[in-house]
């Protein structure tokens, strides 16, 4: 069991800066993501991209913002399980949470957060009827890990960044023994240097590259051991591979946190703007997770609700204990 005092559901830009501000007021906290990476949305969908409307950065890459979040939160030592969506709440009986994952991991604490952002991110998968009972057996739609295919055969689909980098990254360094890149049509929507690449190593052989076409079958017994590729003038046919790895983008949904009793209005948890509590006492929800009047989903509100709502949990936390505002120009960070 992994005791805090505050559990942050959604390690997004919003649930790293809450850290910070729970740590100056001496709350330690555990986040807790599905996402292999902290992030969330920065990470996950616009790393490169630059933000404009981040106080005092005239510019800023997302995934720079990230790794600055990080070192902002590192001296308070937040603790995070990641890779892993929280799934139930339960609480206890001195008022405490205990949060389980889909890895049966225990989180409790008298506080927790919600920063789940637009929701857990579930991956598009292409509609092949039986494609559910190879999952984890050959077919995987996230690569959390490249040295996993070292040697392997693999057959990537998609035609955006995530599958050309990755056909790029497997290929180049030498880790998967065959990369096979199938796409539905014969442009991609990836970076152009990226594309120009896999076409140049298409040409070596490193990849083989095969468009206009699709996976529509996967064969094998109880595990993969071929796709069938269906070419739009070819016609189909079966290649041998160990994996398959459909990479068509991840969509969010709100997902198990819209069973625990809270108040949802279009897929947002409603909180009350005096500190963003939800209707359930102890629990919060902050960033785009939330909704109210006039709710805007920018990162600097999001900042500014995990800022209040930690002020009200050490309320909660320490009922008989003032807590008096202290710059950290005068105080400085002190970390745990
Ligand atoms: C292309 C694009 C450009 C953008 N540009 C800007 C911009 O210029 N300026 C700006 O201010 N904003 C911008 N935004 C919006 C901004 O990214 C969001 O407002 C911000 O990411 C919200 O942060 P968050 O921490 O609330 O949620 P998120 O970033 O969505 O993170 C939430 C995290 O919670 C996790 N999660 C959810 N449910 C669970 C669960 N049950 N268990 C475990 N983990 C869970 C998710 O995996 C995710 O990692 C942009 C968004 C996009 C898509």
């Amino acid at each position: 069991m992994i005791q805090t005092d505050i559990i942050i559901i959604g390690a997004g830009p919003v649930g790293l800066f809450t850290v910070f501000e729970a740590g100056l007021l001496k709350l330690r906290c555990h986040l807790i993501d599905s996402l292999p990476q902290p992030g969330g949305q920065c990470s996950e969908i616009y790393p490169k991209k630059p933000i404009y409307d981040i106080p005092g950065f005239p510019s800023v890459l997302a995934g720079d913002l990230i790794d600055n979040l990080m070192e902002q939160a590192a001296p308070f030592k937040p603790g995070f399980t990641l890779g892993e969506a929280a799934m139930t709440i339960d609480k206890t009986d001195d008022d405490k949470f205990i949060v389980t994952t889909v890895k049966g991991t225990k989180h409790e604490a008298p506080i927790v957060m919600i920063a789940g952002g637009l929701g857990v991110f579930e991956p598009r998968k292409p509609p092949i009827d039986n494609i559910d009972s190879y999952e984890d057996k050959g077919v995987e739609y996230i690569i959390k890990d490249p040295e996993f295919y070292r040697g392997k055969r693999v057959v990537i689909a998609g035609g955006g960044d995530s599958a050309l980098d990755w056909s790029i990254f497997l290929a180049e360094k030498n880790i998967a023994k065959e990369v096979v890149l199938v796409h539905r049509s014969s442009s991609f929507r990836g970076h152009l240097d990226s594309v120009q690449k896999v076409i140049d190593m298409a040409g070596d052989g490193r990849i083989t590259l095969v468009t206009e076409a699709e996976v529509t079958g996967i064969t094998g017994d109880g595990k993969v051991d071929g796709v069938v590729i269906t070419h739009q003038k070819d016609g189909e046919f079966v290649r041998e591979t160990d994996h398959f790895i459909p990479l068509f983008g991840l969509k969010p949904s709100l997902g198990p946190i819209a069973d625990w009793g809270l108040e949802i209005d279009k897929n947002a948890i409603k909180v009350d703007t005096l500190d963003y509590s939800t209707n359930i006492p102890g629990i919060y929800a902050i960033g785009d997770v939330n909704t109210y009047e006039n709710k805007l989903k920018l990162i600097l509100c999001g900042f500014h609700e995990g800022t209040l709502a930690v002020q009200s949990a050490f309320a909660r936390i320490y009922p008989d204990k003032k807590n008096i505002l202290k710059y950290t120009t005068v105080n400085g960070v002190n970390g745990f």
